[in-house]
């Protein structure tokens, strides 16, 4: 069997107690995955590093895959997101954000099946042209939208459906009143949307959307919209399904892509051996099949619904009494160890 080595960044909060679960799965997996621990947050700081070290910074360069741990951002101390840090630095351009309900989860809908893609680089997220007045009275921020960055998530929306065979790519924007930004991306849509014939494009304003999500989740197949409705609308999705800790995403670019959960490192439960590890785990098959291993992916994602739909252990979010350790325990066992 093949060796791959991936980068892992377990991150803070709760991030250490997760991924060492994640690893702990995926090591029973057996399937040739090979983890390269780095350093970034608060256990890079303590040891007296940056917040993302430069090593660290090198690691994720080297390998394909990436899992990282959540990471919390100092407050108040001059520090950049280290997220947004590291999607600026690669060029992931690309969040993905599945939204599937898992049966044996509580949730107001099952059998919701969405894929929020988001622009990840641009927008009111691109850190361009914050400016406060003097006299504090006033606020500026600059969106910037590049017919380059929507061709390429666009065709990244567009040719994922199509690999994946889903049926509907839904267009949000708001360009009726963001004229020039979301009119861009809506005028760009259009054209890409053209090229891919089999899969349907419907366009759908982003207030409307948010209504539709939550009345009719049903009608949704696939999702692509600028950086801040994303945002947004992604955690939305999570909500449907469950909530933040059953939520994966990647971060995905031309070279590389940085899985993760899209839950923060919680701090008020961090140590307390109460997190729910099943985000990160359903990134880590995420990173799977964007390592062309569709087999350990499918592994995964059957134990994971197993252990929750037969509710044998279910970590306190999701209305048990669990440990991140039993739970990890269960998944094992479903694996066969
Ligand atoms: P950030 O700013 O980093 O997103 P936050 O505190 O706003 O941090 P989260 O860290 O995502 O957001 O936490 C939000 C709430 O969800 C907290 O009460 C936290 O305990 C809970 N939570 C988040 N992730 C998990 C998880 N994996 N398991 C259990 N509870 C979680």
């Amino acid at each position: 069997m093949s060796e791959i080595p991936i980068t892992v960044i377990p991150g803070d909060g709760i991030g250490e107690e997760i991924t060492q679960a994640v690893l702990t799965v995926l090591t029973a997996l057996d399937c040739g995955l090979v983890f390269e621990e780095a350093l970034a947050g608060g256990p890079a700081l303590k040891q007296g590093l940056d917040l993302i070290p430069e090593e660290t910074l090198q690691h994720i360069e080297r390998n394909r895959g990436t899992l990282k741990g959540p990471i919390t951002t100092p407050i108040g101390k001059g520090f950049t997101s280290v997220n947004v840090s590291l999607r600026q630095h690669f060029d992931l351009f690309a969040n993905v954000r599945p939204a599937l309900s898992i049966p044996g989860a509580t949730t107001r809908y099952s059998d919701i099946d969405i894929l929020v893609v988001r622009e990840n680089m641009e927008g009111l997220y691109s850190g361009v042209g914050h400016v406060r007045s003097e006299d504090g009275e006033r606020a500026e921020l600059t969106s910037v939208v590049t017919r380059n960055g929507c061709t390429r998530i666009l065709h990244h929306a567009f040719s994922l459906a199509q690999r994946l065979g889903r049926r509907k790519v839904t267009v949000v924007h708001k360009a009726n009143i963001m004229r020039s930004t979301s009119g861009l991306f809506l005028e760009v849509a259009r054209e890409v949307a053209s090229e891919y014939a089999d899969v349907e494009c419907e366009e759908m304003i982003v207030d409307n959307c948010a209504m539709q999500l939550v009345m009719n989740p049903h009608r949704f197949d696939v999702i692509v919209t600028t950086n801040l409705f994303g945002d947004v609308l992604s955690d939305l999705c999570a909500g449907l399904v469950g909530g933040l800790g059953l939520a994966p995403g990647a971060n995905i670019g031309e070279h590389r892509g940085i899985f993760e959960a899209v839950h923060g490192s919680a701090p008020d439960i961090a140590g307390c051996n109460i997190a729910n590890p099943t985000a990160l785990l359903l990134a880590s098959a995420m990173m799977l099949d964007y390592l062309e291993m569709p087999e350990p992916a499918a592994r995964v994602r059957t134990a994971v619904r197993h252990v929750i739909g037969d509710g044998r252990i279910l970590t306190p979010d999701l209305g048990g009494d669990g440990t991140t350790d039993q739970y990890t325990q269960c998944l094992l066992e479903e694996l066969g160890h």
